[in-house]
Formats: structure tokens, sequence, C-alpha cells
């Protein structure tokens, strides 16, 4: 199928793309990498009167690695962030799981704000900016404010955007010293969503013994599930934790349900498996990066 007919609109600056945006209002969607969008176009499930297309704010082309975090402007593709050593040297956890996003033709195009803006339960960076406690930058004709991650996913496809908003960055902290962490999923074939996916950040102490450890858990709810994992495994050795219990506190925090790829039941115990696999995964990595002094 084709899209229902739109007016294209190619602004050059964030000014003009702001006026434009501020004009259309509801009628209107921004454009980035397309990857999600057109095929809701094709499809007809979105129609929108106007589309605002992004690409050529050289502008929003960024990746900024600083001392409190990584800046990824809207216009950064995946495979960018992927590529560039010194954003996944900061921020390790966004190396781990863009690796997991869908296939190298997708994140070559697709943007890592457009797929934080479209909130998919099951992508993988709604769950990143969580469980590091990133934030959104988002601009509009009437001036500019920051939303926190935890504020930022309301539901399935649903972000804290407005109509006529432009998120212009994404801003992902680098966790504290002492830090590492894993990714992990599981999807029917390689590329596709995940039937579930955790990410974990564990913080060990200078005994090697863990501090603090969370996860994110994704398509087990309508947006990343957090989940406190330290009353498993705090104070427990970086190597010999009870990572089953960390997977069993996920487990009883999803709350998943049934639809045509898998039951409620086995994303459930994805949520638990995976979790404790992330979680002994994310604690050797601290210790390796400890061990080189990189933490
Ligand atoms: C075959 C296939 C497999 C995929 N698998 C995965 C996967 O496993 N995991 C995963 O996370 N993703 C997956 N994706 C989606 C991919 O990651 C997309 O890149 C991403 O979801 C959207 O990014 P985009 O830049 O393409 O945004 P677009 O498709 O251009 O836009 C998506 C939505 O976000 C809005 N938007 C985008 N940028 C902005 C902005 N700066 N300001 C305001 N609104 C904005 C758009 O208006 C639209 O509503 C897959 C896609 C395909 C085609």
């Amino acid at each position: 199928m084709k899209p229902a007919a739109f007016a294209y609109h190619r602004p050059g600056t964030v000014p003009e793309a702001l006026d434009v945006l501020a004009e259309v209002g509801h009628d209107g969607k921004v454009l980035a990498g397309g990857q999600s969008l057109v095929p809701l176009l094709n499809m007809r499930l979105a129609a929108p009167a106007h589309l605002v297309d992004v690409n050529w704010l050289a502008e929003l082309d960024t990746v900024a690695v600083g001392d409190r975090a990584v800046r990824v402007g809207a216009v950064a593709r995946h495979a960018r962030v992927e590529h560039d050593r010194a954003a996944t040297g900061a921020v390790p956890l966004l190396g781990q799981a863009i690796a997991d996003i869908a296939h190298e033709t997708v994140r070559n195009r697709g943007t890592v704000v457009g797929s934080l803006v479209h909130a998919d339960p099951a992508a993988e960076l709604p769950a990143v900016l969580v469980l590091l406690g990133g934030t959104m930058e988002l601009a509009s004709a009437g001036g500019s404010r920051r939303v926190a991650a935890a504020d930022f996913f309301l539901g399935p496809l649903e972000s804290a955007l407005r109509p006529g908003e432009l998120a212009t960055a994404a801003v992902f902290p680098r966790p504290p010293a002492g830090s590492g962490s894993a990714w992990t999923e599981v999807a029917r074939r390689h590329g596709d969503y995940a039937l579930c996916g955790v990410g974990v950040l564990v913080v060990l102490d200078q005994g090697l013994r863990v501090g603090s450890a969370r996860a994110a858990c994704i398509s087990v709810g309508p947006v990343p599930v957090q989940v406190d994992l330290t009353d498993a495994l705090g104070g427990q050795p970086h190597d010999a934790a009870d990572w089953a219990a960390a997977g069993r506190l996920a487990a009883a925090a999803v709350d998943p349900e049934d639809d045509i790829h898998a039951t409620a039941a086995y994303r459930r115990h994805l949520a638990g498996v995976l979790t404790a696999r992330a979680a002994r995964a994310a604690a050797a990595h601290a210790a390796e990066l400890l061990d080189r002094g990189a933490a």
C-alpha cells in the first residue's frame, strides 16, 4: 500500500523546524530515520497531513562525550553511536544494547532519538535510558524542556512529547565508578524485536562485592520495567552471587501479556532467566573494568 497524501517539509535549521511544527501542530509528524514511521504510513496506521523531515538538520547530527554523559543529537543514527568508541567506552550499555537492535541496514538509518520517541515496549533504548537515569531534551517554538526518562515513557508507542515539539537530543549519563553492564535478549529470529530483553547495571565495591544492581526489562509491560536487584545480590562476591535470586525478583516484578508471539508465562520465564544471565555478565564486566583501571 502507499501512504495517504501528506505535505512534505524540509527545514534547514532547528528554528525553521520548530516554526513548521508549531504551524502544523497535531497534524504533523517528525520524520527521522523513517524505520518505524514509514511502515506505519504505508500501512495507513498513521496518516499525518504534514511530515517534517529533520534529516537535514546538521546541527542535530552529533554524539558528544562529556565528563558526565553522552549526549546524542536527534539525527545521529544507531550505527554511528554503536561504532563510536568514545561513546560506548563512556556508556558501555549503549553499545551492548544497540548491537541487538534490528539489522545493520536498519541501524544505518534509524536514529537513537527516534527510537526513544517511538516508545515501542519492545525497543532496547528506552530501557537503557531508564536504567541510566537519562534525560530527553525537547524543544518547541515556545521554548525547551528536559524530561527525565522515568517520566518520558507513558505507554506503548506513547511518550511525553507534545504536538509541536521536536526531541533534539537524548542524554545518557555515565554509570558510576565500579559499574559494569550487560544486555541480553531472546528473539524468534536474529534482528527481530525481542520477546524479552534485559539490561543490568551492577556497581561493585572496593572488595569486588556487589554494592547495588538494577535491571530494566523490555517486552514484558507497556514501558520498560525497572527492578532493583540489590536485595538479591547486595554484599555478595562478583563471581559467586545468587544470580537465580535476582532472576526471581525480575520474574515477580514483570506483568507480561499473551500475544501471537509468546505466552505471558514464557515471557515471565525469560525475564527471570535473562536477568540472572545479564546480572552475572554485568558483574563480570565491572570486575574486568576495575582490573583494567577503566571503571
Ligand atoms: C525490520 C525492522 C526491525 C526493527 N527491529 C528493532 C528492534 O529490534 N529494536 C528496536 O528498538 N527497534 C527496531 N526497529 C525500529 C528502529 O530501531 C527505528 O529506527 C526506530 O524505532 C525509530 O527511529 P527512526 O529514526 O527510524 O524514527 P522514525 O521512524 O522516523 O520515527 C518514529 C517515530 O518517532 C517520531 N520521531 C522521530 N524522531 C523524532 C524527533 N527527533 N522528535 C520528535 N519526534 C520524532 C516520529 O514522528 C515517529 O512518530 C526495527 C525496524 C525495522 C524496520
